[in-house]
């Protein structure tokens, strides 16, 4: 017998797609229409560095456009490739779906070492990559909306919006085409740790989930939890650094680039990645050990893994070993098909990538609405709402004091309870409300059909479905 060969990113997203369409009743016409990416760009331009023209190829693949703009990141890797950006473009659409962002799903790549090109060159090659999708409206507000992903951050966003700006100047919606902006050029507080958030959130609806937790062999809460993290990359510094700081999790192994750390003790999230930030890896680093092979680290005994760097490192390959219960995929695919089918046979429980890292896209549609509706959230509503918690308080006072019973609200509760909402408390309310909403969709299904065996099943049913109820509206 052969061994099992492991398939392409694309077509283990299609993979998993057709086992969960198996279990729908849906006309074969429009799971084909679904599943298929329905375009994808190549690009191919010259841009003068050093002396010499360089020549870099990138990538706008557009999945489904039952709603739009599509929306999707852009990433700066040496791994993009077309296979890659149409499996992520397709995840985007389910993600999407899944949180009730009304958007179709898309993604961008540019095949780039960014570490390799200073902050003018990257600039140059940034703007000229968006010049070519803004050309062909693959960067427009109503159109297409890209937003940071692996490699690219808000200093970019701020060139592709200006870029557009500069390119349609009487768009008074120019801000909204693009995501994950610096707050002073158009973006919205709490949009750089979105995803990271997200990640917490879904943690902490899993843990109220009894029965999940039961099938994961986990209980308890949070506190004490034993997490090992791959990547400390946005995605997995702020998941890791939140659920430290305020969940009392212990992160016991960090995977990074060049080894691993390791402490049974818990490692201080911050301080690992100033080092990184120092030093370029974790090499060194005084207060842990070091692991030289450290996807070995993934094997490591712990409560829950976050996979929060890139796609497929749990495989056919490794899958088998990985001891942990609860796996939450913070990067996109980081599990095979292959190593999710190993995986679900023994148990492991997977809260999966399209419902674990959205709340960077959820931030990313309250920051589009944002520049739409051209005003920060919370600016008409927040004093209204002191002065109306400030009568309750002042008729409480008087109430207590003309009856005699003299009570004293506690200083603290008078703060909290009178203080109105800023964005970035809208924005973690919003997240936090879709995360939770999200999950019960996917544990309904997946608690309450008996041939659904586990999470990612679910989230491909509930999100195939809200897609094609969406082409059903449409007629077709
Ligand atoms: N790149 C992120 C993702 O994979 C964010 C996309 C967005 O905000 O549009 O979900």
């Amino acid at each position: 017998m052969s061994a099992p060969q492991e398939m392409s990113f694309r077509e283990s997203v299609d993979m998993m797609f057709n086992r969960a369409v198996a279990l729908m009743d849906l006309p074969p016409g429009l799971e084909e229409k679904i599943r298929v990416c329905n375009a994808t760009y190549t690009v191919r331009f010259g841009v003068r560095l050093r002396g010499k023209i360089q020549t870099f190829t990138g990538y706008r693949s557009v999945h489904s456009e039952h709603m739009e703009p599509v929306k999707g990141g852009i990433r700066f890797s040496m791994g993009v490739n077309q296979d890659e950006v149409e499996a992520l473009a397709a995840l985007m659409t389910y993600k999407c779906s899944l949180v009730e962002a009304p958007f179709g799903g898309s993604k961008g790549g540019l095949c780039i070492d960014p570490r390799q090109y200073d902050e003018h060159e990257l600039e140059l090659i940034t703007r000229r990559f968006a010049y070519e999708l803004i050309k062909r409206d693959l960067i427009n507000p109503s159109q297409n909306v890209p937003a940071p992903d692996m490699g690219t951050g808000e200093r970019e966003m701020a060139w592709i919006a200006d870029q557009y700006a500069r390119m349609n100047t009487t768009d008074i919606n120019a801000k909204a085409c693009v995501t994950g902006k610096p707050l002073n050029a158009g973006g919205i507080a709490g949009r750089v740790e979105a995803t990271g958030r997200g990640v917490q959130y879904a943690l902490r609806e899993f843990f109220r989930d009894e029965l999940g937790m039961q099938k994961a062999g986990l209980t308890g809460g949070l506190e004490g939890k034993r997490v090992v993290v791959q990547g400390l990359g946005n995605v997995g510094y702020h998941a890791t650094k939140f659920l430290s700081e305020e969940d009392g999790c212990k992160i016991i192994g960090i995977i990074e680039r060049d080894g691993a750390l390791v402490d049974a003790d818990g490692l201080n999230v911050d301080a690992v990645q100033q080092w990184i930030a120092k030093h370029g890896g974790v090499a060194g680093y005084p207060d842990a050990s070091f692991i030289e092979d450290g996807a070995k680290v993934l094997e490591e005994e712990c409560d829950i893994l976050i996979p929060a760097a890139l796609e497929g490192v749990i495989n056919i390959t490794n899958a088998d070993r990985i001891k942990a219960p609860l796996i939450i995929e913070a990067a996109n695919g980081p599990v095979t098909a292959g190593g999710d089918e190993i995986l679900r046979d023994k148990g492991t429980v997977i809260i999966p990538d399209m419902y674990a890292n959205a709340g960077g896209v959820t931030v990313s549609y309250f920051e589009w609405v944002k520049n739409l509706s051209h005003i920060r959230f919370g600016r008409m509503q927040r004093r209204q709402e002191e002065s109306r918690h400030q009568l309750v308080v002042d008729e409480l006072e008087r109430l207590s004091s003309d009856s005699g019973i003299g009570w004293e609200l506690s200083p603290n509760f008078k703060d909290r309870y009178l203080r109105g909402a800023d964005e970035l408390e809208l924005v973690r309310s919003g997240l936090d409300d879709t995360m939770r909403i999200a999950y019960q969709s996917m544990r309904e299904v997946w608690h309450g059909r008996d041939d659904v065996k586990d999470l990612r099943t679910a989230a491909y049913l509930v999100s195939i479905e809200k897609v094609a109820a969406s082409y059903r509206a449409k007629g077709l």
